[in-house]
């Protein structure tokens, strides 16, 4: 079971739906996938395991130096054989030779999108894309450009329109976090400094988190690299408005850039980073390229080493077991808005929608999800939009006062 994140007198909301305690989706970057590659990841996560993790995709491949890999344009039986939740950009367009990206190949792309019937929900960005829209970005996200001497220019990198209406909803921010281990807790000031793998001794990072405090007005004379922390410094999502005015939720995803391929999984991922995140109650999007092998270890060889196939059977294991919950980016992310915007009054659990993901909340929209809840009293009732539910099930769980809440 997970902690309570909001509480009246008769119900408590679980942080994740029972008997999970923590939850893990893997966000792996499609870059250098080749075919064979693909198959073999394919195979082992998609048929073998048959995880519930949805992957990401390059809508087309202008890349000259990788022209295997596999893409929407080349290979849509590849996108279409598993979940894909994720566009990396419009496509890649590194080491394109002559041809530059421009909004044009956007709108093919939404083109493509709609030929195959494909909704992306989540956005990350590649390399040094010039269409990135946080990381590295090249360009500021507006429809126009005014110089130093007042000229405007039509900008035709410009595309978050484009990926608003492509179905986008979360977008990566570019950062890779290491530690905590476990996003969506708000920790203390002084958990956060035990727990964000600054190298001190456990005595100087209880000394950062008094200075911290009593430092707090003083911003401009602090080294921002130490002082790191804030309430919210943990979240696994939130909102952001770009300088067009579009708003959409970014997250970060965990890992470390050496690490971010099929060889790194088994080291970013180890037995006791599997304990501490069960223990973390938390949260963990993983970044990774399945595709992409680490350069020193690319001799003839099967593709996915087996250190990452014990990493991915251990957490099949975890799964099963209860302890850790799977699912796609997409997924994990709607949950957790869902929750954030429901509220618990009394013995009622309202479902509202909010402004970016859920602008018009359904019952529908709620039969993805189940939600955990903790009541002595199990007529409870159930409002989605002010309107109250019937088609529910509270389903007992191994603990007499905790539920599981489905819907349809
Ligand atoms: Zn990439």
């Amino acid at each position: 079971m997970s902690r309570i994140v909001q509480q009246s007198k008769e119900l408590g909301l679980l942080a994740y739906p029972p008997p999970y305690q923590c939850w893990f989706a893997l966000s792996s970057d499609p870059d250098f996938t080749a075919l064979d590659n693909w198959q073999e990841v394919h195979t082992f996560i998609w048929e073998e395991l048959a995880l519930p993790f949805a992957d990401s995709f390059f809508i087309t491949n202008k890349n000259l130096q990788a022209t295997e890999q596999v893409s929407l344009g080349d290979r849509p039986e590849c996108i279409g054989a598993h979940m894909h939740d994720t566009l990396h950009t419009w496509g890649d367009f590194i080491f394109s030779g002559n041809y530059r990206f421009t909004r044009s190949d956007a709108l093919a792309g939404i083109d493509l999108l709609l030929k195959y019937s494909i909704v992306p929900k989540v956005w990350t960005d590649h390399s040094n894309f010039i269409g990135n829209l946080l990381h590295r970005p090249h360009v500021t996200s507006t429809p126009t450009i005014k110089d130093t001497a007042g000229y405007v220019y039509e900008n035709d990198l410009y595309t978050l329109d484009l990926v608003k209406s492509a179905g986008i909803r979360y977008i990566w921010n570019g950062n890779l976090v290491r530690a905590p281990i476990g996003q969506d807790r708000t920790l203390s000031r002084h958990r956060w400094y035990q727990e964000s793998g600054l190298r001190f001794s456990k005595t100087t990072r209880t000394a950062i988190s008094v200075l911290d405090n009593l430092t707090a007005g003083l911003q401009q004379f602090r080294n921002p690299t130490v002082f790191t922390y804030s309430r919210a410094a943990n979240r696994q999502y939130y909102r952001h408005k770009f300088p067009d005015g579009t708003e959409f939720y970014c997250f970060p995803r965990f890992g470390s850039w050496q690490l971010g391929d099929i060889d790194g999984i088994s080291k970013i991922l180890n037995p006791e980073t599997i304990t501490k995140l069960i223990q973390s109650e938390g949260t963990m999007i993983l970044y990774t390229h399945l595709g992409k092998r680490h350069g020193e270890l690319n001799e003839n060889r099967q593709h996915i080493p087996q250190a990452t196939r014990d990493t991915f059977v251990q957490l099949a294991n975890e799964h099963n077991a209860g302890r850790i919950k799977l699912s796609s980016t997409s997924k994990l992310l709607d949950y957790l808005v869902l929750r954030d915007n429901a509220t618990v009054v009394n013995d009622e659990i309202h479902f509202r929608p909010d402004d970016i993901r859920f602008p018009s909340l359904d019952i529908n929209d709620l039969k993805d999800h189940q939600f955990g809840l903790a009541t002595r009293n199990r007529n409870i009732r159930v409002l989605c939009n002010d309107i109250e539910v019937s088609a529910y099930t509270l389903e007992e769980t191994t603990s007499a006062s905790e539920f599981k809440l489905s819907f349809g």
